[in-house]
C-alpha cells in the first residue's frame, strides 16, 4: 500500500479520475446529506457523473432505514435514485444471511431499527425485536427466568435509539445459548448524524455492548467489510480498480475502498477535518481529498 501523502482535488487529477473509473461508490451521510439536510451542489454533481456514463452506487452504514425508505429520502431531497442503486447496512445484513444460506425456518433477533426488520422480511426471513422491544423492561427477581427464543439462529445488531437491558439480555442469551447462533453487526461507526445539528453515539457502542456481554466478535457486513465489497463486485462486475469510493469517514469509507484496491476520495463535508486527515497519528490516507463532492462539478462543468 502506498503511503504517499494524499493530494487535493485539482483539474488534472479530477480529469484523470473520471477517465479511469466506471463507477462511483458514494457514502451518504457527510457526502450527499447531513442528517436530513442536502449538502450543497449534490444534485448537479450526480447528474454530471451520470451524464459521463458513470454508474452510481450509494453505500450507507446507517441501518435505520431500508433501501426503499432511503429511495424515498433521496426523492424527497430532489435526487432521482432507485432502490436498486442503494446498499444500506440493513440490506447487507439480510444479504449476508441469504448468501450464507441461513435457514428461513430459523428466526433472527434484532437490536436495531425498522429498516433491518423490513430487509429481513423482503429476503424471506423472520425477524423480531427492534422497535417492538423498545419499551420492554426486565424483572430482576429471585426465581424468575428470562425466557428467549431457542429458534433464533442469528442476532443482528445495528443502531438502536431504544436500546435497553431487555434487548441486551435477549441478544446475549441467543448468542451464548443457541447452538451455532451467528452474531452480525451492521456497522461499527463510532458516531452518526441522527440529526443534522450534532453527532450521536453510533452502532459501534451498541455492538460493543453485545461483544462485552458475550465475549464474541461479530461479523461486520457494512463498510469497511469485505462482504459488502465482494457483493458489489459480483453485482456490477466492474474491476475494483475502476471504482472510486467517495466518503467522509476514514475508518469505514476510505478503508473500505483502499482494502479493495479502489480509487479513494475523501470529502471534508462530514466527520473528518483536514487537521485529522493530516495528523501524523492518522494511518488511513485517501488518494485525493476535497471540501465537498460538488468540487468535482465546479472543476469539470465546462
Ligand atoms: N450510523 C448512524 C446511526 C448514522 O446516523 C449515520 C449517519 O447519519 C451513519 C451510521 C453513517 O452513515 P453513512 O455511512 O451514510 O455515512
Ligand atoms: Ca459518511
Amino acid at each position: 500500500e502506498s503511503t504517499a501523502a494524499c493530494q487535493p482535488l485539482s483539474l488534472t487529477n479530477a480529469r484523470e479520475l473520471l477517465d479511469s473509473v466506471d463507477a462511483f461508490l458514494l457514502d451518504c451521510d457527510g457526502v450527499i446529506w447531513k442528517g436530513d439536510t442536502l449538502i450543497d451542489g449534490v444534485p448537479e454533481t450526480l447528474e454530471l457523473l451520470r451524464s459521463k456514463g458513470k454508474k452510481l452506487v450509494f453505500v450507507t452504514n446507517n441501518s435505520m432505514k431500508s433501501r426503499k425508505q432511503y429511495a424515498h429520502k433521496f426523492q424527497s431531497l430532489g435526487i432521482p435514485v432507485t432502490e436498486e442503486e442503494i446498499f444500506s447496512s440493513s440490506f447487507a445484513a439480510a444479504m449476508y444471511l441469504k448468501v450464507n444460506e441461513f435457514p428461513p425456518q430459523k428466526n433472527v433477533y434484532v437490536i436495531g431499527g425498522e429498516g433491518i426488520l423490513e430487509e429481513l422480511k423482503l429476503a424471506g426471513f423472520t425477524g423480531h425485536g427492534g422497535p417492538e422491544d423498545g419499551a420492554k423492561t426486565v424483572q430482576l427477581k429471585a426465581n424468575t427466568l428470562f425466557e428467549h427464543d431457542k429458534n433464533v439462529g442469528a442476532v443482528v445488531v445495528g443502531i438502536d435509539p431504544n436500546l435497553n437491558y431487555y434487548k441486551l439480555q435477549y441478544a446475549t442469551l441467543c448468542i451464548r445459548e443457541n447452538p451455532g447462533c451467528i452474531f452480525i453487526a451492521t456497522n461499527r461507526d463510532a458516531t452518526g448524524n441522527m440529526t443534522d445539528l450534532q453527532e450521536w453515539p453510533g452502532a459501534g457502542c451498541m455492538v460493543a455492548a453485545v461483544c462485552g456481554a458475550t465475549e464474541k466478535e461479530p461479523i461486520v457486513v457494512g463498510k469497511p467489510s469485505t462482504f459488502l465489497m465482494d457483493f458489489l463486485q459480483k453485482k456490477y462486475n466492474i474491476p475494483t480498480s475502476r471504482m472510486c469510493m467517495v466518503g467522509d469517514r476514514l475508518d469505514t469509507d476510505i478503508l473500505f475502498g483502499q482494502n479493495a484496491g479502489c480509487r479513494t476520495l475523501l470529502v471534508l463535508s462530514g466527520v473528518t477535518s483536514q487537521s485529522t486527515l493530516q495528523d501524523p497519528s492518522n494511518r488511513i490516507q485517501p488518494q485525493i481529498y476535497t471540501n465537498q463532492i460538488s468540487d468535482i462539478f465546479d472543476l469539470l462543468k465546462s
